[in-house]
């Protein structure tokens, strides 16, 4: 089973491309790659390949002529589809058309006419007397009412801790001066909001009066977990009777 060299004589082996003795072609040698077509061209009658190119029915080009024919009716068959989507889709937005109103549109109001907004605490089922209490109180801290003159300076200051110690900021403000019981740290509502909102209400020690006009005042409470042991020197606006107090300087 040895391939003999036609140019040689050499004995190769099986299915050998090249001989071994003079590098020869042998019969079994198959090219790969261009030389295949080199191949081809050298072993293919050229009379018949004429042909072939001269009336162009058979063979590869008449293949190769049908391409740009298939890329036209592809391009064609592309365009009508687009034609047809364009047409439907514009058709569907001509359906879908807001339909004409026949008149003005009628615009609503956002809420229907609400009541009298003044409180009616007694028309309420809910509110429990120490709530309209209370209610009355907080409107009643805006218009203080001056307390009755004291003819000593020190029972008025006596009788404005008393008011704090029951929260009752509105009282106290009647024994401050006019012009400091509407607003501020002595006004009834400030002071409601302090004293009525303790851990542990006000407590009076002791109320004395050191000079004509100038009273101290010894008292506890706690407001959150540390207890206040105050001492206030209470300035009056003028000497008794009738005395009202001007400011207080406290330590707490
Ligand atoms: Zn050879």
């Amino acid at each position: 089973m040895t391939e003999r060299c036609e140019h040689c004589g050499a004995a190769n082996r099986p299915r050998a491309n090249f001989c071994a003795g003079c590098a020869a072609k042998l019969p079994g040698f198959a090219a790969t790659g261009p030389s295949a077509l080199e191949l081809l061209d050298a072993t293919a009658p050229r009379a018949s390949a004429a042909a072939a190119r001269a009336d162009g029915a058979p063979g590869i080009q008449n293949d190769m002529a049908l391409l740009p024919r298939r890329l036209v009716v592809g391009g064609l068959l592309l365009a009508i589809g687009f034609m047809a989507w364009y047409l439907y889709v514009t058709r569907a937005v001509d359906a879908v058309a807001v339909p004409a109103r026949d008149g003005p549109i009628a615009l609503q109001p956002a809420f229907q006419a609400i009541g009298s907004l003044e409180p009616q605490l007694d028309a309420l089922p809910g509110v429990s007397a120490g709530a309209r209490a209370a209610a009355a109180r907080t409107a009643g801290t805006a218009r203080v009412a001056a307390a009755a003159p004291v003819d000593d300076a020190a029972e008025t200051v006596a009788r404005f801790y008393r008011a704090l110690s029951a929260g009752d900021g509105a009282t106290a403000a009647g024994y401050v001066t006019p012009a400091k019981r509407g607003q501020g740290p002595l006004s009834g509502a400030a002071m409601t909001a302090f004293y009525g909102g303790l851990a542990e209400p006000l407590a009076i020690r002791s109320v004395r009066q050191l000079e004509a006009e100038v009273v101290e005042a010894r008292y506890s409470y706690r407001a959150t977990r540390t207890l206040c042991e105050g001492r206030a020197l209470i300035t009056m606006e003028s000497p008794a009777p009738g005395a009202t107090i001007r400011s207080i300087s406290a330590n707490c």
